[in-house]
């Protein structure tokens, strides 16, 4: 019974977010099923942590998108996320869901959920938050200071909003298991999510596909067009290895130092 109403829950919030523009058709397909598996078979608390990404960084991307089309003239940024983003973010999330199912008293299964949550989560804060930063960014391989929006460059203010978005899911995640030590609980998840925004920010300085928008004279993750419409240019890194992959592994190493922290410490 759980399952269909967890199913029912997905699809509402999806169609929510599609309305809010917060996702498109395909963004939002994927999501009504990503988001029921994990609110059926994970049940509340699963569904809590979902819910605490998936708004917070909808709202958070429209906060800094107002702001970056102040900063650049003709910004023409679509916030709207499509079925990659959703799958790189939420996709493991699911597969743990679903094993959760089967193994209902496996507190690790819950470590390894929130230790992703808590890197998409702190990884979308700091990008999103990190742009608005008063200081240029500086790239995280050598320490050189590079343009507002670089792939791989990072500030003390985008670092401080990721904190931030982990220790949200890492509290959060200690309520939900009061049985256990909550200390602990958001020690390792705060950990797995800082060090899977970490990776992100590695991959991006280093093999992460990086293009050239002509039009917009800026270094831009996406291809094969820019969100003005121009055809990017590839700059640097491998082309298969692009954002969502990388956020794929950022929610896998957040969940992996998670669950290695519980091993160890909990
Ligand atoms: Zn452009």
């Amino acid at each position: 019974m759980w399952i269909l109403i967890g199913f029912g829950l997905g699809i509402l919030v999806a169609y929510a977010a599609f309305r809010l523009h917060a996702l498109n058709v395909s963004g939002a397909v994927s999501a009504a099923v990503i988001g029921g598996l994990i609110f059926g078979f994970g049940g509340l608390p699963w569904a809590t942590l979902l819910l605490i990404f998936f708004i917070s960084s909808s709202l958070l991307s429209r906060v800094s998108g107002q702001k970056k089309k102040v900063l650049y003239e003709k910004f023409a940024k679509d916030s709207r996320r499509d079925y990659g983003q959703v799958l790189a973010n939420g996709g493991l999330g699911a597969v743990l869901a679903l094993v959760y199912w089967f193994f209902p008293e496996n507190m690790d299964l819950w470590i390894a959920f929130a230790g992703c949550m808590a890197a998409v989560n702190a990884d979308t804060w700091g990008t999103e938050l990190g742009v608005l930063s008063p200081v240029a960014p500086r790239l995280i391989t050598n320490g050189r200071v590079v343009p507002n929006g670089t792939s791989g460059g990072i500030t003390l203010a985008g670092y401080l909003a990721s904190a931030a978005g982990a220790v949200l899911i890492g509290f959060v995640s200690a309520v939900f298991m009061p049985a256990y030590p909550a200390g602990v609980i958001l020690f390792v998840v705060v950990l797995g999510g800082l060090a899977g925004a970490t990776v992100d920010s590695l991959l991006g300085a280093t093999v992460q596909g990086i293009y050239y928008c002509p039009k917009c004279k800026k270094e831009t993750e996406s291809a094969p067009e820019h969100h003005c419409g121009t055809e990017t240019e590839h700059l640097r890194g491998w082309r298969w290895l692009n954002n969502d992959l990388v956020n794929l592994v950022c929610s896998i190493v957040g969940a992996s130092i998670a669950v290695g922290g519980w091993l160890l410490f909990g």
